[in-house]
């Protein structure tokens, strides 16, 4: 493989859907699999997880992150899943430093890498071998906050650092609909339909879409949906923007859509089967 950890690196938005992507082979996978082929070996993943909602704004500051199994009633198989990639310490200082005059904590000994993370990176990288660093979404700070610290992650790019985000444009899982496969409500249609219109033609203004009709919908709340504020902040920082990298639905209420920030060569993809969720529990206590 190529060193490319001098070369200008993408930014990502993965919608990740259900954990069990992770352990699945399927359209969204096989796309999340060919990113990382064609990515190359970055020096580092910078991953802002929908997963990790909390008080404060932290930067994964460990040398050896562990692997959280932060959701409820999937097989064992998954909680036996372990992605052992390496932390890197100074990409935490770095994001320290761009952040300024933002305060960004070090997180040292609180979380690790979640599923957000690595149901997506055991695709784009599998054998685990690039360092991963996650970043807390502050649940404190209103959406212009996240577009204006994605903006400043940019310049982690020209140093070799992929800058990855896991969320679900859409994501309601009380509204689940078990027979709706790989298809999209009429309002999850339209909420991503105007998400991929702003992404692609005016990402700086991604916040506005907290006035369309179907805001509420498409993200009851704000955990899955934040991400793509990062992803919108760089393409706005970008000289060519964001463009949708694949697009598709799961179950009437999940958007598996994924955006790209300087990584034309990968290609539009149409996604499809992705991987579903346990019959046995309600979703909306899945955690996914
Ligand atoms: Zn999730």
């Amino acid at each position: 493989m190529n060193d490319t950890s001098t070369q200008r690196m993408p930014a990502l938005f993965i919608g990740h859907g259900s954990p069990m992507n992770t352990l699945e082979d399927n359209g969204f996978t096989d796309a999340w699999k060919r990113m990382g082929q064609v990515i190359g070996k970055p020096r580092g993943v910078l991953v802002v997880s929908a997963h990790w909602f909390i008080g404060s704004t932290a930067v994964t500051a460990m040398a050896k992150p562990r692997t959280i199994h932060d959701f409820y009633g999937f097989p064992q198989s998954l909680f036996d899943f372990q992605y052992p990639a390496p932390g890197l310490p100074e990409l935490a200082a770095e994001v320290v430093d761009v952040a300024k005059p933002d305060w960004v904590g070090l997180d040292r000994d609180q979380w690790g890498l979640d599923h957000g993370t690595w149901s997506v990176l055991a695709h784009i990288f599998p054998d685990a071998d690039v360092p991963v660093v996650q970043l807390s979404i502050n649940a404190l700070k209103p959406m212009d906050y996240h577009v204006e610290l994605g903006a400043k992650l940019n310049a982690l790019r020209d140093r070799g650092i992929l800058v990855l985000s896991s969320g679900n444009v859409v994501h309601n899982l009380r509204r689940i609909d078990w027979h709706a496969g790989d298809t999209g409500e009429a309002w999850a249609q339209r909420f991503d339909d105007a998400a991929a219109d702003l992404m692609i033609h005016r990402p700086g203004d991604i916040a506005s879409l907290a006035d369309h009709p179907d805001f509420a919908a498409a993200v009851p709340a704000p955990d899955h949906f934040v991400p793509l504020l990062y992803t919108a902040g760089i393409a706005a920082a970008a000289p060519n923007g964001a463009e949708a990298l694949v697009r598709g639905y799961s179950l009437g209420s999940l958007s598996m859509t994924c955006y790209g920030v300087s990584c034309e060569t990968i290609g539009r993809r149409e996604g499809y089967d992705a991987a579903t969720l346990p019959a046995d529990v309600p979703p909306d206590q899945t955690n996914i």
